[in-house]
């Protein structure tokens, strides 16, 4: 955070408030360079992560709806629902941990394909019929080559 007088780089935090609502957090900084002192806000921002669809729309990513597509591949397959849960965790806080605000559908799609790939066959081969982020099984079909040739490529 830069010095507004002389644009030095260091300072040290003299004071913090935080507001009546708790959304907001005030700091007194001083500069020490030139020892002026400056007031800095703290906010959080609002998180939504978009998924942008093939045909450059956009969507609010919506955990309920890649749930229950996960769900539907996952059908009397023996993987308790805590693991779908956790993937949807980790996706979620690795969003945020990146500051990662728009995700393609098919690198979303390529995540929740790899994750059903580990936890059951079926449910992997299912997630085809029932991804609707995808026209059709075609459209699938033709991303998921695409995404097996990346990966013979890229392993040589
Ligand atoms: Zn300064």
């Amino acid at each position: 955070m830069k010095c507004p007088f002389c644009s030095g780089k260091d300072n040290k935090v003299v004071d913090s408030r935080v507001s009546k609502d708790s959304t907001v957090i005030r700091r007194r900084r001083q500069c020490l360079d030139c020892g002026q002192r400056f007031t800095t806000y703290e906010r959080v921002e609002a998180l939504e992560t978009y998924v942008i669809k093939k045909d450059g729309s956009r969507e609010v990513f919506d955990r309920n709806k890649i749930k229950s597509g996960m769900l539907k591949a996952l059908h009397k397959r023996p993987v308790p629902v805590t693991e779908v849960d956790e993937f949807l965790d980790a996706l979620e806080s690795s969003f945020q941990e990146q500051g990662l605000r728009e995700i393609a559908v098919s690198k979303l799609g390529e995540a929740v394909m790899e994750k059903l790939r580990q936890l059951d066959g079926v449910a992997y081969v299912r997630f085809a019929s029932v991804y609707r982020e995808f026209r059709d099984v075609r459209e699938f079909m033709d991303e998921l080559e695409e995404v097996l040739a990346a990966r013979k490529e890229s392993s040589g």
